[in-house]
Protein backbone atom coordinates (compact mmCIF):
# COMPACT_ATOMS: atom_id res chain seq x y z
CA UNK A 1 0.00 0.00 0.00
CA UNK A 2 1.78 3.62 -1.18
CA UNK A 3 0.29 6.37 0.65
CA UNK A 4 -2.03 7.50 -2.03
CA UNK A 5 -3.85 4.30 -1.91
CA UNK A 6 -3.98 4.70 2.06
CA UNK A 7 -5.07 8.18 1.82
CA UNK A 8 -8.03 7.14 -0.06
CA UNK A 9 -8.72 4.63 2.39
CA UNK A 10 -8.77 7.10 5.82
CA UNK A 11 -10.11 9.97 3.62
CA UNK A 12 -13.45 7.65 2.62
CA UNK A 13 -13.86 6.12 6.04
CA UNK A 14 -13.56 9.85 7.57
CA UNK A 15 -15.99 10.87 5.22
CA UNK A 16 -18.81 8.20 5.63
CA UNK A 17 -18.65 9.41 9.35
CA UNK A 18 -19.19 12.08 8.38
CA UNK A 19 -16.12 13.59 10.50
CA UNK A 20 -14.54 16.35 7.70
CA UNK A 21 -16.03 18.87 9.99
CA UNK A 22 -13.83 18.23 12.52
CA UNK A 23 -10.63 17.70 10.28
CA UNK A 24 -8.91 21.21 9.97
CA UNK A 25 -5.30 21.37 9.70
CA UNK A 26 -4.86 22.29 13.67
CA UNK A 27 -7.37 19.80 14.60
CA UNK A 28 -5.18 16.81 12.38
CA UNK A 29 -1.93 18.13 14.00
CA UNK A 30 -2.82 18.10 17.71
CA UNK A 31 -3.98 14.81 17.39
CA UNK A 32 -1.11 13.79 15.46
CA UNK A 33 0.60 14.81 18.72
CA UNK A 34 -1.79 12.96 21.02
CA UNK A 35 -1.20 9.75 19.37
CA UNK A 36 2.00 10.14 19.35
CA UNK A 37 1.47 10.64 23.22
CA UNK A 38 -0.14 7.29 23.27
CA UNK A 39 2.66 6.17 21.54
CA UNK A 40 5.47 7.13 24.54
CA UNK A 41 2.95 6.46 27.22
CA UNK A 42 4.28 2.98 25.94
CA UNK A 43 7.86 3.63 26.27
CA UNK A 44 7.79 6.00 29.53
CA UNK A 45 10.55 4.55 32.18
CA UNK A 46 11.78 2.21 30.08
CA UNK A 47 14.83 1.59 29.04
CA UNK A 48 15.42 0.55 24.85
CA UNK A 49 16.53 -2.91 25.99
CA UNK A 50 13.34 -2.94 27.91
CA UNK A 51 10.90 -1.64 25.00
CA UNK A 52 12.56 -4.25 22.79
CA UNK A 53 11.79 -6.91 25.46
CA UNK A 54 8.36 -5.69 25.72
CA UNK A 55 7.53 -5.83 22.28
CA UNK A 56 8.47 -9.43 21.92
CA UNK A 57 4.85 -9.91 23.74
CA UNK A 58 2.03 -10.09 20.84
CA UNK A 59 -0.23 -8.22 22.46
CA UNK A 60 2.18 -5.37 23.61
CA UNK A 61 3.33 -5.04 20.32
CA UNK A 62 0.01 -4.71 18.37
CA UNK A 63 -1.08 -2.07 20.91
CA UNK A 64 2.31 0.15 20.12
CA UNK A 65 1.59 -0.94 16.39
CA UNK A 66 -1.89 0.60 17.03
CA UNK A 67 -0.78 3.93 18.10
CA UNK A 68 2.10 4.39 15.03
CA UNK A 69 -1.15 3.56 12.76
CA UNK A 70 -2.82 6.51 14.56
CA UNK A 71 0.03 8.95 14.29
CA UNK A 72 0.07 8.25 10.27
CA UNK A 73 -3.06 7.91 9.80
CA UNK A 74 -3.73 11.46 11.13
CA UNK A 75 -0.89 12.54 9.39
CA UNK A 76 -2.23 11.68 6.01
CA UNK A 77 -5.35 13.11 7.03
CA UNK A 78 -3.25 16.41 7.87
CA UNK A 79 -1.34 16.11 4.33
CA UNK A 80 -4.45 15.23 2.51
CA UNK A 81 -6.46 18.53 3.83
CA UNK A 82 -3.11 20.77 2.97
CA UNK A 83 -3.09 19.42 -0.39
CA UNK A 84 0.18 17.42 -0.19
CA UNK A 85 1.13 14.65 -2.35
CA UNK A 86 2.82 12.72 0.65
CA UNK A 87 4.23 10.19 -2.08
CA UNK A 88 5.89 12.73 -3.62
CA UNK A 89 7.20 14.67 -0.60
CA UNK A 90 8.71 11.62 1.17
CA UNK A 91 10.42 11.09 -1.91
CA UNK A 92 11.65 14.39 -2.52
CA UNK A 93 12.85 14.77 1.18
CA UNK A 94 15.08 11.33 0.91
CA UNK A 95 16.39 13.15 -2.19
CA UNK A 96 17.43 16.35 0.22
CA UNK A 97 18.72 14.02 2.82
CA UNK A 98 21.16 12.23 0.42
CA UNK A 99 22.33 15.20 -1.10
CA UNK A 100 22.69 16.78 2.97
CA UNK A 101 24.20 13.69 3.99
CA UNK A 102 26.71 11.79 1.38
CA UNK A 103 28.31 8.87 1.72
CA UNK A 104 31.88 8.60 3.07
CA UNK A 105 33.27 9.15 0.09
CA UNK A 106 30.92 10.04 -2.91
MG1 LIG B 1 -4.41 5.86 19.80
Amino acid sequence: MDFRELERIVVEFRDARSWKKYHTPKNLAISAVVELGELFEHFQWLSDEEILEAVKNPQKKEEVADEIADVIIYLVLLAHELGIDLDEAVGRKIRKNEAKYPLPGD
